[in-house]
């Protein structure tokens, strides 16, 4: 049966943008030790903008630009989905169309367009050695200033890169102080680039991070954070985050993410509202306290 106390808190909770979906999981947060937050829609708002690109010698940026936003536009992710804006908005040219495409997640995508043969994603997606060129100069602080990196490479010549940057939500740094003041350790996982996710930890002022992180990465993350830590929470937005949403003690998810984490999560933030969380935790010890 469900104590009065639980009963008002979760509808306490609801009515503050917190759905709380059983009691077991407000109690739960009263007792975390530990939160890990994926990046990308979670500390920043997930609408990436194409800040910067770079192409070989020999390369027409505009076709370029063309083509990889061709691309894209049959991937949904928050990367692909900026390169396409900003084709978009530099262009007014009607998008071309593959003749296939493969998404690879935690990884780019490859297609084959004008019989060209491309793929688009991060450094090691289309190998590092010949990286190094780009990442000589502008690509190296590009990244330190918090820009996710993707290259192209087309038929297996580097081509490309395109620097973009997503912004962390005004209100994260304040969220994650609230929950330290509270002694939780906070962590942010990302499967973007360590420079890159070093730039955006320090802004959001999180504890630690661990970068470069496979989608199956994320889910040993966190098995490996409950052994250290007793009680373990998950904040995500993405298909990629339901596994380690599944695996947490709580899984928390942001209201404006996709259906998959939204059904997986235990608590959902209706608003995407960050501070909400560290709310949440001193709801669930008062109640605690009461039963
Ligand atoms: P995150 O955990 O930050 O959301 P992902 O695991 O989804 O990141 O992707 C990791 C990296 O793989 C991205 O930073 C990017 O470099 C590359 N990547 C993944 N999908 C795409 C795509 N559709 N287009 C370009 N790059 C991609
Ligand atoms: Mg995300």
């Amino acid at each position: 049966s469900i104590m009065p106390a639980t009963l008002s808190a979760i509808s306490n909770g609801a009515k503050h943008g917190i759905l709380v979906k059983g009691g077991v999981h407000l109690e739960n947060l009263g007792h975390l030790e530990a939160i890990a937050f994926d990046k990308t829609g979670t500390l920043t708002k997930g609408k990436p903008e194409v800040t910067e690109v770079l192409v070989n010698k020999g390369i027409d940026k505009e076709e370029l630009i063309l083509k990889a936003a061709s691309i894209e536009n049959l991937s949904n992710h928050p990367l692909a989905q900026a390169i396409v804006n900003y084709a978009k908005q530099t262009l007014r040219k009607d998008l071309l169309q593959p003749e296939s495409l493969e998404d690879i997640p935690g990884w780019g995508v490859k297609a084959s367009i004008n019989g060209e043969q491309w793929k688009i994603g991060k450094a090691a997606f289309v190998g590092n050695d010949q990286v190094d060129e780009f990442a000589e100069g502008k690509a190296l602080e590009l990244a330190g200033l918090g820009n996710t990196l993707v290259f192209i490479e087309i038929d297996g010549m580097l081509s490309a890169m395109i620097a973009m940057k997503d912004v962390v939500r005004e209100e994260t740094k304040h969220a994650i102080e609230d929950l330290k003041k509270q002694n939780i350790k906070t962590i942010m996982l990302t499967g973007d680039s360590e420079k890159t996710a070093r730039a955006i930890a320090a802004e959001s002022h999180v504890d630690e991070f661990y970068a470069e992180c496979l989608p199956e990465e994320k889910v040993e993350q966190l098995k490996q954070l409950k052994e250290k830590y007793k009680t373990v929470a998950m904040v995500g937005d993405g298909i990629n985050d339901a596994p380690a949403l599944a695996i947490a003690n709580v899984g928390i998810a942001m209201g404006g993410g996709t259906d998959v984490a939204l059904e997986t999560a235990d608590i959902v933030l209706m608003k995407n509202d960050l501070p909400k969380i560290a709310e949440a935790v001193r709801l669930s010890q008062r109640m605690n306290k009461i039963i």
